[in-house]
Formats: C-alpha cells, sequence, structure tokens
C-alpha cells in the first residue's frame, strides 16, 4: 500500500490522481493533501478520503475548513496553511510518495523538502524542473530518490528509456501539438489577439499554459525540463510539431532505432505509471490503433515560434537563465492578455530579460526564488 500527499489536490492533475486512488482502492491510500484557495473542494476531499493532514493557501482558509469539518462530525484531519503547510504535507511521517501538481514555482519549496525528506515524487510541475532542476536532481541522485515525470511527453520519454543505457541515447525528441497558430503565416502573428491565442486547437487549459502553447514557450520549457530529468543536453532533445498528439513522445538510439509511447491522452495514465512504477497494474485506458492512420511530424518554426529558440539557449546556459525564462514569460503573458504588448512582445520581453541577466548558478532554493523575484521585476520594466 502506497500512502500518497498530493499538492495541488483540487487541481485537474490534483484530481486525477485522486480518481486513480478510487480505482485502485487495494494500492493507494491519501495521507495528506495540499490544496489551494477552493475551500469548498477542499473540504469535499477532506471529507471524503479522511487524509491525516490538509494544507490550504492562507490562515483564514485553514480556520474556515478546520470549523467546516468540525461541524461534520470529521476528526483526525490535521489542518495547515502556507508554503509550512505544504512542506508539512510533503514531509509527512505517514506520506510515502508525494505527488507534485502545484503549478508555478509556488511548489518548489516543498518539492526540494520531498526528496531531502527521501520521498521519491511524481513530478507535473514543470516550473520547478526549469527554475530549480539542477538543485532538484543533484537532491535526487544523492539520496537515490526517484523523480518520476507526470508531464506526458516526459512520462513518454521515461517509458522509451527503460529499454536502453543512458549513453545509448541519440535524441530526446518531444512532440508538440503546435498550437492554433502552426499554419498561420509570419506576417499575421503581429495581429494576434488574446481572444485568438485563448482558443487552443485541442485542449481547455489554464490562460497562462493556453498562451504558452499558442508561442511555443510551453515546449521550450519542455525541453529545459527533459534536459534536467534525464541528463541530456540541449542539443540532444528536439522538438516535432506532430498535431495529432497521439504519439507523446520518443526516443531515438545511436544505433538509429527510436522508441515511441502511444497511448490515449489521459493524464490518469503518466499519473497512474508514476504512481506504480516500475510495476505495470492493469487499466481500462486502451487505445484504438486505428488512430494512427494519419500521424504527421513537421520540424518547428524558429521565425515563428522565437520562443522556442530562447528556450534553447537558456538551456544551454542553464541556472539564471532558466528561472529568467520561466519568470519573464509570465509576466510577458500577463502583460498581452491585459493588451498592453502585442503577441510578438512576449518573446522580445523574454530576450531583453534574457540578455539582461547574468549567467549564475543558484545552488539553493532561496537563491531561486530570489532570483525569480528579480527577473519579473526586470520583465515588468522591460515590456516591449
Ligand atoms: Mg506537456
Amino acid at each position: 500500500m502506497k500512502r500518497l500527499a498530493i499538492l495541488g489536490s483540487t487541481g485537474s492533475i490534483g484530481r486525477s490522481a485522486l480518481s486513480i486512488v478510487g480505482q485502485f482502492p487495494d494500492r493507494y491510500q491519501v495521507a495528506t493533501l495540499a490544496a489551494g484557495r477552493n475551500l469548498d473542494e477542499a473540504y469535499a476531499q477532506a471529507a471524503r478520503w479522511r487524509p491525516k493532514m490538509v494544507s490550504l493557501a492562507t490562515e483564514e482558509l485553514a480556520g474556515a475548513l478546520a470549523a467546516r469539518l468540525r461541524t461534520a462530525g470529521v476528526s483526525g484531519v490535521e489542518v495547515v496553511h502556507g508554503t509550512e503547510g505544504t512542506v508539512a504535507c510533503a514531509t509527512h511521517p505517514e506520506a510515502d510518495f508525494v505527488v507534485s501538481a502545484i503549478v508555478g514555482v509556488a511548489g518548489l519549496e516543498a518539492t526540494h523538502a520531498a526528496i531531502l525528506a527521501g520521498k521519491p515524487v511524481g513530478l507535473a510541475n514543470k516550473e520547478c524542473m526549469v527554475a530549480a532542476g539542477e538543485i532538484l536532481t543533484r537532491a535526487a541522485l544523492e539520496r537515490n530518490v526517484p523523480i518520476l515525470p507526470i508531464d506526458s511527453e516526459h512520462n513518454a520519454v521515461h517509458q522509451c528509456l527503460r529499454v536502453g543505457a543512458h549513453g545509448e541515447v541519440k535524441t530526446i525528441w518531444l512532440t508538440a501539438s503546435g498550437g492554433p497558430f502552426r499554419q498561420l503565416a509570419l506576417e499575421q502573428f503581429a495581429t494576434i489577439t488574446p481572444e485568438q491565442a485563448l482558443k487552443h486547437p485541442t485542449w481547455v487549459m489554464g490562460r497562462r499554459i493556453t498562451i504558452d502553447s499558442a508561442t511555443m514557450l510551453n515546449k521550450g520549457l519542455e525541453v529545459i525540463e527533459a534536459c534536467r530529468l534525464f541528463d541530456v543536453t540541449p542539443a540532444q532533445v528536439r522538438v516535432t510539431v506532430h498535431p495529432q498528439s497521439t504519439v507523446h513522445s520518443l526516443v531515438e538510439f545511436i544505433d538509429g532505432s527510436i522508441l515511441a509511447q502511444i497511448s490515449v491522452t489521459d493524464m490518469r495514465l503518466p499519473i497512474l505509471y508514476a504512481l506504480a512504477y516500475p510495476e505495470r497494474p492493469a487499466s481500462t485506458m486502451t487505445f484504438d490503433l486505428g488512430a494512427l492512420r494519419h500521424l504527421e511530424f513537421e520540424q518547428p518554426d524558429f521565425e515563428r515560434f522565437p520562443c522556442l529558440r530562447l528556450a534553447f539557449e537558456a538551456a544551454e546556459k542553464g541556472g539564471a537563465h532558466c528561472i529568467a525564462l520561466n519568470a519573464a514569460d509570465e509576466v510577458a503573458v500577463e502583460a498581452f492578455l491585459a493588451r498592453r504588448i502585442p503577441f510578438m512582445g512576449i518573446p522580445r520581453t523574454i530576450e531583453r530579460v534574457l540578455a539582461a541577466t547574468p549567467e549564475a548558478h543558484p545552488a539553493t532554493i532561496a537563491e531561486v526564488l530570489a532570483a525569480d523575484r528579480e527577473a519579473r521585476q526586470s520583465a515588468s520594466a522591460l515590456l516591449i
């Protein structure tokens, strides 16, 4: 029986993880839940799963949850709050495995604490790996703690890598849907509106990630994530635009063999893989091979999607440049949504921030968070 700490339990990955617990009650139990500000959902989850501990964003929300649990006669659930609360959930003595699914750098400290406490981590938070990948992977290596990717592309790569040795890997191919502007002419990028950019062809997601997929910055973050997770150079990672999104990613080996991972597009599958690794439990998530009749793979266009080029450059420099890439993008995306800068202002702003960022390699999480704050300030000043 694995007892889970689920960080980001009210988000979409968190809820999918809980649905896996519901489907495999003989394998998984909920030990702790870290939610954000969604009090109703946190209450429903606490009442249903009876964890040892629940964390909410603020003291006020935590007080409200504790009161509702008391009124309902639910006992034995400790309610905590803030970053310290999230860390307490991640390092709880009764948790055997941590699902890290808090969006943004907010989940960084808890993920690091989980690794230091020797807990295996299922990682759905890509900002953690982008901003602090060097620190997290070193800590995990030293303590022999597995980090299992839940992001669908990296999960696919993890599966493909199981058949070969590290030195036999030639190229990791990350697939990208290409977003809504895959076929738009370069001249038209200047006039893209927030409404157009928020309309993703296949996925309904949060606003930042939807814009990030339109600029392909999201894929750029995944390139950096792949370098850190799998200990490869940026030159060993390539992006291929695959609009059908049925091949979740591929690994090319030095002998010329390419392995691909194909499955239904359902986040519960990578979550189950991460939770059960190295086992493979039977599931009902079957894939119809008929869907493979049309598969396209094309080269991404770095001119129309400069964010991708900037991400490769940041991956090469590492440290402060990766932090700046992520932070500057978040600020620029907000400015674009508020109509303060045009669509192509997003890559232009990121490029200016990167150019102003001195090469550095923060050695602690506190230093990473300080560099993140600095890059955000710099981005606000350099918006264009
Ligand atoms: Mg992805």
